[in-house]
């Protein structure tokens, strides 16, 4: 052992410290991922190296073969990951292997329930990686020494995993890292090759750099221990190089895992090789679930770029739109130069057109789960439909596409559930409807229940109801599918065209006619609170009801706005009434124009509090209503 100088002991993060408690209660039952995770980050190390050395071929430092050993012994308890790639200085593993740098963790640990089986599901969506060493482990020890570094900056980590872990400098010939792990009493099963070769076989083969193992071989009589021999345990290259038809599912799952440092399967996956103007392969995963930061800003996205074999660069995100940014995956171009840059990535035009391949086959391969696993696809709704619902206003070019995977809650199915899909909306329509209609608002209970339903339900024609906070945006940048328009069923002048029969339409005329004066009454009344006021056709029991002019903002928009500190514009409503309701009656004849503004105010008031708006002046509504329920009681 090599002298240790500038020793100190450190205390981990306080979400390391919650990751290490979380991880060794909860993932207990499937140990054996420990080997996986430290291979994948020896193997990454071992990319990175490789990249490195393009520009510093001198980081080789004389350039053995790059591959993992793992060994063991059996006597210490002992199992020993090695790897000759990028390697750690002193900082880098007392930041690596003492914080989370990953923006968010905070907020996400805060989260976690203490019930272990819940948890688990949530560290599925954080990845395990390095840490997992302490589910079979009670004391971890790293050597490493960063690439180009002399060799007497190395540097040695050591930690029990319960709050603080050790770090010196040492002397450390070779780059790269090597990770001891002393098994905790019970866990003496890891340190054994037959063990060590499945676990490798099962989760590791499809990791591109030899992973090796000490060959078994018997003592020859009268020696000690024959000399140590190496044997190549995994498959060893590129799996996405490979022929899709020899690819099985495990592999593909395995793989994904390592590069989208998940711990659970994804959904599905696409894996295509381009040949002809452009050559590249590309191999694209679904997550099974959204990580929590998928609505943050600055959390990772993008593919795992490759240049001929070559690991570029992580987070490549030039290779798909942002609705797009929950994929996973890797792309390996034969094109490119190997060292481009993000920069001319951003610019280049080789990457525009992969681009828009890339995104097609996304959207194919959701369009594919969508018919095939429909189950499957109400999961993928759930953790990506919000991300996908931006996809209309970013991509214009695959906008009728987009619509074809969007799920919506519908007048049509219980409980709010977001499942109908545009297609079978259509499919379903009512004889002669030539529109989809939809009506946006705060919440399911209360576009459930609204006014602006009711000819609807009468007819039993499908709406289609959209309570994401999104949703009104995502409408303005649809106009159609499938040749059909949306219709806002709370704006404008509703016209039910074909639905409507002779018979309704001139009987609708001639109410209209005969209750002109009433309408001109009632807009003397309201003056300035109203664009305009007119017999309502959509009503059949509640007395009236606030449309949305034609180019007016709704009410999701115009809060959107006003949450951002922007100027809002300013839009009336349309007051419309349902001359056949009693308290419309009752207002026809009224005589007294004071209590007839007070009664069309409390109209107008009350079908804004319906459709989920706040009242202007609340003070004044109580006053008026109060006014007649005193002329009630007397
Ligand atoms: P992740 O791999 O998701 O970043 P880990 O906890 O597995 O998280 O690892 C943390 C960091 O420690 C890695 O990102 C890497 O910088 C460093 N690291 C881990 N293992 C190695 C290794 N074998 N060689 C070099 N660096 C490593």
């Amino acid at each position: 052992m090599s002298v240790e100088t500038q020793k100190e002991t450190l205390g981990f993060q306080t979400e390391v410290k919650q990751l290490l408690h979380l991880m060794i209660h909860s993932l207990y039952s499937n140990k054996e991922i420990f080997l996986r995770e430290l291979i994948s980050n020896a193997s990454d190390a071992v990319d990175k190296l490789r990249f490195e050395a393009l520009s510093k071929p001198e980081l080789l430092e004389g350039g053995a073969e790059l591959k993992i050993r793992v060994s063991f012994d059996k006597d210490a308890k002992t199992v020993t990951l090695e790897d000759n790639g990028i390697g750690m200085s002193r900082d880098d593993a007392i930041t690596h292997l003492g914080t989370i740098a990953k923006s968010g963790t905070a907020d996400f640990m805060k989260n976690l329930s203490g019930d272990q089986k819940k948890d688990s599901h949530l560290i599925g969506q954080f990845g395990v990686g390095f840490y997992s060493a302490f589910i079979v482990a009670d004391k971890v020890e790293v050597f490493s020494r960063r690439a180009g570094l002399a060799a007497s900056e190395g540097v040695h980590w050591a930690s029990k995993g319960e709050g603080e872990f050790e770090i010196a400098t040492i002397d450390k010939a070779d780059r790269g890292t090597r990770i001891v792990l002393h098994l905790k009493s019970g866990e003496d099963e890891f340190a054994d090759g037959w063990r060590l070769r499945n676990i490798i076989k099962k989760y590791s083969d499809h990791i591109a750099l030899p992973i090796e193992l000490p060959k078994e071989q018997a003592a020859a009589e009268g020696e000690e221990k024959p000399a140590l021999e190496w044997e190549v345990v995994n498959r060893a290259s590129a799996l996405w190089t490979r022929p899709r038809t020899e690819v099985k599912d495990e592999e593909y799952q395995e793989f994904y895992k390592h590069i989208a440092h998940d711990y659970e399967n994804p959904l599905s996956w696409s894996h295509n090789k381009v040949e002809g103007k452009l050559e590249y392969s590309s191999l694209l995963y679904v997550p099974a679930r959204a990580p929590f930061d998928l609505y943050q800003r600055e959390a990772p996205k993008g593919l795992k770029l490759y240049v001929q074999r070559v690991f570029v660069m992580d987070q490549a995100e030039s290779f798909l739109p942002l609705y797009l940014r929950f994929i996973k995956g890797v792309v390996d171009s034969n094109d490119l130069s190997l060292n481009v840059s993000r920069e001319i990535l951003q610019k280049d035009p080789i990457i525009d057109s992969m681009k828009s391949a890339l995104t097609k086959r996304v959207l194919d391969m959701l369009e594919k789960l969508a018919k095939n696993e429909p189950e499957q696809y109400k999961g993928f709704w759930k953790n990506f439909g919000q991300v996908m619902k931006e996809g209309p206003a970013e991509d214009f070019a695959n906008k009728e596409k987009i619509a074809g995977l969007l799920r919506f809650a519908s007048t049509q199915e219980e409980g709010g559930e977001q499942v109908v899909s545009l297609a079978e909306y259509l499919a379903r329509a009512k004889e002669g409807q030539d529109k989809i209609y939809y009506l946006t608002g705060e919440t399911y209970a209360q576009v459930k229940n609204s006014p602006h339903l009711e000819v609807f339900r009468k007819k039993g024609i499908e709406v289609l109801l959209l309570t994401d906070r999104i949703d009104e945006w995502l409408m303005s940048y649809l106009s159609e599918f499938d040749g059909k328009s949306f219709v806002d069923v709370a704006r404008g002048d509703l016209d039910l065209g074909n639905l409507d029969s002779e018979e309704e339409k001139k009987e609708a005329e001639e109410v209209a006619k005969a209750k002109e004066g009433l309408v001109e009454r009632i807009k003397t009344a309201l003056g300035e609170a109203v664009s305009e006021v007119r017999v309502s056709h959509r009503l059949t029991d509640s007395p009236a009801i606030l449309a949305i002019g034609e180019q007016d903002l709704g009410m999701q928009m115009r809060q959107i706005l006003e949450a951002s500190g922007q100027k809002v514009p300013d839009s009336k409503p349309i007051f419309e009434f349902n001359p056949a309701h009693p308290l419309i009656e009752k207002l026809d004849g009224e005589q007294s124009e004071e209590r007839f503004g007070d009664l069309s105010h409390i109209l107008f008031d009350q079908a804004a509090l319906a459709a989920g708006d706040s009242l202007k002046d609340p003070a004044a509504y109580v006053r008026r209503l109060n006014k007649l329920l005193v002329e009630l009681s007397v």
